[in-house]
């Protein structure tokens, strides 16, 4: 007897859902799967698996009589961002819209997953930034991936960027035409990502995004709104370096985060 199974095109959406759906467990911190009969009736309730935009965006199966040409693959959702995110990217590459570009080794655009469902925006490129072209990789971007291991995702899982794209001279604050430049390509990147939920690292980052003059202090802990997306404004990773009483705050912001992200799943 043939024991071959061939996978037919028709059939492919189910191992993509499958893989879809472990994906969204391991994102949720899943080390291995519980299928007790009461859990598998609670996973029923949540119907498709939310990990990234793209599984929302797929059309209910339709017939391809019906709708031949447009039929709009998770593929090709996943295509069109990346293509609109690199086209923006060699935007900021070639920008001399401020002084800053004279002294910049190289931008520092943004990294991580491009359908992430959340974003975490930072102030500016630090020297580490500066020479490696990646967000947050010094010792703020060390405690920043150690927070975002704690809510049990990781770099690739999460989308990472700044307001700023250039490093500032001797990391020094953004200035305000600095970032009136700049922030408009924070809020493309956002347009195209269209995450669920916001976390801004700081004071100069909740501000500016926001666009308020209040305090980190009093913003962090609450939910702000930024184009019906929510945001959680908290401390800058640079900040807890130096105040380690504050890292309990910053992890109750992350479990509001993380909260907000599993209501979102259940509704
Ligand atoms: N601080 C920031 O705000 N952003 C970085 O990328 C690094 C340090």
């Amino acid at each position: 007897m043939n024991t071959d199974i061939t996978i037919q095109n028709s059939d492919t959406s189910i191992y993509e859902d499958i893989n879809c759906f472990l994906k969204y467990l391991k994102q949720m911190g899943a080390t291995g799967a519980d299928i007790e009969e009461s859990s598998l009736q609670c996973i029923h309730k949540w119907e498709r698996p939310i990990i990234s935009k793209q599984a929302r965006e797929v059309p209910e199966k339709q017939s391809s009589v019906a709708r031949p040409h447009t039929q709009i693959t998770r593929n090709e959702t996943f295509k069109k961002t990346n293509d609109t995110l690199t086209a923006l990217l060699k935007e900021v590459k070639a920008c001399t819209k401020c002084k800053l570009h004279q002294t910049r080794t190289q931008i520092v655009f943004g990294a991580g997953d491009p359908k992430s469902r959340v974003v975490f925006v930072g102030e500016a490129p630090g020297f580490d930034e500066d020479k490696t072209g990646k967000p947050f990789v010094g010792a703020a971007g060390q405690l920043l991936t150690r927070i975002i291991h704690a809510m049990h995702l990781n770099r690739d899982m999460v989308y990472i960027c700044n307001i700023l794209k250039c490093r500032p001279p001797d990391n020094r604050r953004p200035e305000p035409d600095e970032m009136a430049e700049c922030i408009e390509f924070l809020k493309t990147q956002l347009d195209i990502i269209q995450p669920e939920i916001i976390c801004t690292l700081g004071s100069t980052a909740s501000q500016a995004l926001l666009n308020v003059k209040n305090s980190i202090t009093s913003m962090r802990g609450h939910f702000y709104d930024y184009k019906g997306i929510p945001v959680m404004p908290t401390f800058h990773p640079s900040y807890l370096l130096r105040n380690e009483s504050k890292k309990k705050e910053v992890w109750h912001d992350m479990q509001l985060i993380m909260k907000k992200m599993q209501d979102s799943i259940s509704a």
